[in-house]
């Protein structure tokens, strides 16, 4: 993805106060490794349950106010990220409240989604298996989760921003 500044990062939350705003910590963006990145995603230190996502919708940079429900799942079953599809151990998979944008967010209404706890899609989706023969390249498989994940961000998004 195309970097983020901490100005963009700023302005680009549609579903919170601005007080909550400026009380957003920001990950180190020096250390972030842009190109393999479809969306930034990190957890708030100060207040665990809380978590953001921003990426690029076009040339407009778009990020949402995540909140973490408290409840876990059933401890050795197996869950799914719903935004990059990786099977995980359920404790590593945490379901995510997003008030919508505007009036309706005001109005406590939300958008659901399971995702990966850490809000790392985009570093699960690059652990592939070494290159075997028969199998496709490590780098398309790569591409190809990255394009799936890209394509629901992009749509969970868009389902935040809806007016209802
Ligand atoms: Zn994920």
């Amino acid at each position: 993805m195309k970097p983020l500044s901490e100005t963009e990062i700023r302005s680009s939350i549609v579903n919170a106060t601005h007080g909550e705003i400026e009380r957003m910590p920001l990950p180190g963006l020096h250390e972030v490794l842009w190109e393999e990145r479809e969306y930034l995603g990190w957890r708030d230190h100060r207040a665990p349950l809380r978590g953001y996502l921003v990426h690029w919708v076009q040339d407009q940079p778009v990020g949402v106010v995540l909140r973490a429900s408290g409840a876990s799942m059933r401890p050795g079953i197996s869950a799914m990220c719903s935004l990059c599809h990786t099977p995980q151990p359920s404790d590593q998979v945490a379901l995510f409240v997003a008030a919508r944008a505007g009036q309706a967010g005001r109005d406590g209404n939300t958008v659901g989604m399971y995702i990966c706890a850490d809000l790392a899609c985009s570093l699960i989706i690059r652990i592939v298996p070494p290159k075997l023969p028969m199998q496709p390249d490590p780098s398309e498989i790569v591409a190809r989760r990255a394009e799936g994940l890209l394509n629901r961000v992009q749509s969970f998004t868009a389902d935040v921003m809806k007016t209802v």
